[in-house]
């Protein structure tokens, strides 16, 4: 469902600009058939917006193309995709030329993508050895540990480990 304040925002840019919208009137009237063979992709909606394929087409206004993608890809519902899922959402109801590589470039760019990206590596803390006693003797101090619930083999699902802090 296109954003309704974005739509309102690209009627008010189609009536400013209503030259397409005249011309694509004209043309479906008027044009020679093979002309009027290329229109079969182009319409228009109640709004007066132009539509390619049924799709908002939007003229090349960056920033617009700007908030219809923050729109998209900002939306909790859909929580930051990546630049496949976000092309996809905005496709569902807009087009226009190099939409592809603006939706592509605008998620390369956005910082909370950048900052999860970074996220999903765990944080790496260095290892510290368990210093053992000056005076230890052999098995004097040893640690335990239990790494469970593993892929079960052999009817076995665990493994203890013991560690000598000599
Ligand atoms: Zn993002």
């Amino acid at each position: 469902m296109p954003d309704s304040a974005i739509q309102d925002e690209l009627i008010a840019e189609a009536n400013k600009f209503n030259k397409s919208r005249n011309l694509i009137e004209a043309l479906q009237q008027q044009a020679p058939t093979f002309v009027d063979k290329g229109l079969d992709s182009w319409s228009l909606d109640d709004n007066g917006l132009l539509l390619y394929h049924g799709k908002i087409y939007v003229a090349k206004f960056d920033e617009i193309h700007r908030k219809i993608i923050r729109q998209v890809h900002e939306n909790p519902a859909y929580g930051h995709p990546g630049k496949w899922r976000t092309v996809e959402l905005v496709q569902r109801d807009y087009f226009w030329p190099g939409m592809v590589s603006f939706t592509r470039d605008f998620v390369k760019g956005c910082t909370t993508c950048q900052a999860m990206k970074n996220q999903n590596h765990c944080p790496c803390i260095p290892l510290q050895p368990i210093p053992a006693e000056p005076d230890a003797l052999p098995f004097e101090t040893v640690s335990t540990d239990l790494i469970v619930k593993l892929p079960e083999s052999d009817g076995f699902d665990l493994i203890a480990v013991f560690i000598d802090q000599l």
